[in-house]
């Protein structure tokens, strides 16, 4: 039965309500695709879509690592105001059901939900995700799984569930059994529906097809380069369906990665220092682009400060969904800045928080704040690699944004789980080094 979210559609738009495709990469650098300056990688069919839609150049989201950052992005709240702060869930908990997720509020206002790939957010009845607005499910509910057909005994995450049902995957790869499975689901839709294609790619395994790989001989990160090259013939697949079935121009896509580039499958973060797992802008700023040819004009460039939070009110905006007064979302939609209605930036600061690490951003100034080593100050419009620690120097800044960050911590509640000590170890350990500027030690995280 479906939840009531107490939002609900205005009839003026109902018949004109666009399909709403999310395309979430996992742990993809924020250098590797051609529109953002890869010159070692090919990406044509996201290039093309970033070329007819918008460039976000500070984009975040709202956590480094997997987890947390799903789930912001599907509540369209800050994750550590529902105890969603550390990573990977313990077998009983999830991100919190009390919470209306985006999937649920679709959902109610007549839109065919689906979630394609990986959940990662909770494993048990309540928390899948067939009880959290998604009609349909195909794909995984932890991370971190084989791409080739190796099938996981049902009771093991990274097993392939058709909605609750256990399906053992039969599929050649699984990034492009996530694309077939994705026209799929939109072939079985009426319009309008909410396809989350959640991509395994490029997360470790560094599992590439030999084919793929092939196309990059001289490259000396082939089977990421192969990983990356079969992500973007997925999006080009699903993109190409889209376009014969006349559904193109009125679906809103959007395509983000969930955290930064990783340290262990050979992304690159250039220009931003810091990687998955840290605060630096490397961590938390990704890839994202929003194409919707029927409305936004493509070919623009958006530089405004935006945060995955912004992608609930966005999609309820996009399907003339009224919010119900008592959802409480973080984020603002991003429609009116790509449709000239309002000028400047979505959010003049953005707060992160992951037990030890947290960081603000308050137009160009970043703070970042490390439990046992104290807090950096930097001016990103002047030292965009985050180098010169001006704590000393601007004094009246620095403790404004200090007084901000508690402030928003006031309203975050106690992590219903904590991370594992031996990763929040070499985590600490880590950003000490990026913040001291001294050469990463390399980590071999379980
Ligand atoms: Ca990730």
């Amino acid at each position: 039965m479906a939840l009531n979210t107490g939002c609900s559609t205005a009839p003026k738009n109902a018949e004109e309500q666009p399909n709403i495709l999310l395309i979430l990469a996992d742990d993809l650098g924020f250098n590797d695709l051609g529109f953002q300056g890869s010159k070692d990688l090919s990406t044509p069919n996201l290039d093309t879509l970033a070329r007819n839609g918008v460039i976000f150049t500070d984009a975040h989201v709202t956590a480094s690592v997997c987890s947390p950052s799903r789930a912001g992005l599907i509540t369209g709240k800050y994750q550590q105001f529902f105890g969603h702060e550390a990573n990977i869930p313990p077998p009983q908990l999830g991100t919190d059901t009390t919470l209306v997720t985006i999937a649920d509020v679709l959902r109610d206002n007549g839109y065919r939900t689906g979630i394609n790939g990986k959940w990662h957010i909770g494993y048990e009845y309540n928390y899948h995700p067939n009880s959290r607005g998604f009609d349909h499910f195909w794909g995984f509910l932890g991370g971190h799984r084989s791409y080739f057909p190796e099938n996981y005994p049902p009771e093991n995450h990274k097993a392939i569930y058709t909605n609750r049902t256990h399906t053992p995957f039969t599929g050649n790869y699984l990034t492009d059994t996530q694309a077939d499975e994705a026209v799929k689901f939109i072939k079985d839709s009426n319009e309008p529906f909410f396809l989350f294609l959640s991509l395994a790619a490029p997360h470790a395994p560094m599992h590439a097809l030999e084919e793929d790989m092939a196309r990059f001989p001289n490259s000396d990160r082939p089977e990421y380069a192969a990983m990356v090259y079969a992500m973007d013939r997925a999006v080009g697949k699903v993109v190409q369906h889209l376009k014969q079935t006349g559904k193109f121009e009125n679906t809103l896509i959007v395509f983000l990665s969930d955290n930064g580039g990783s340290p262990v499958n050979d992304s690159n973060n250039s220009p931003l220092k810091g990687f998955k797992g840290n605060k630096f802008e490397g961590g938390i700023r990704v890839p994202f682009i929003v194409h919707w040819p029927k409305v936004i004009d493509g070919g623009q460039s958006f530089d405004g400060l935006t945060s995955s939070l912004d992608l609930f009110p966005t999609f309820l905006d996009a399907a003339g969904i009224k919010k119900s007064s008592e959802l409480e979302l973080d984020g603002t939609s991003l429609i009116p800045f790509l449709t000239n209605e309002k000028t400047g930036s979505p959010h003049d600061m953005l707060f992160f928080r992951k037990e030890m690490a947290a960081a603000v951003r308050h137009g160009n100034w970043k703070l970042i704040r490390l439990d046992d080593y104290g807090y950096v100050l930097y001016d990103l419009a002047t030292d965009p690699y985050e180098t010169t620690n001006l704590k000393n120097r601007e004094p009246e800044r620095f403790e404004s944004m200090k007084i901000a960050l508690e402030n928003w911590e006031s309203k975050t509640v106690e992590p219903w789980w904590s991370e594992n000590p031996k990763w929040q170890e070499v985590t600490s350990d880590i950003h000490q080094d990026l913040m001291n500027n001294r050469p990463i030690r390399r980590i071999s995280p379980d």
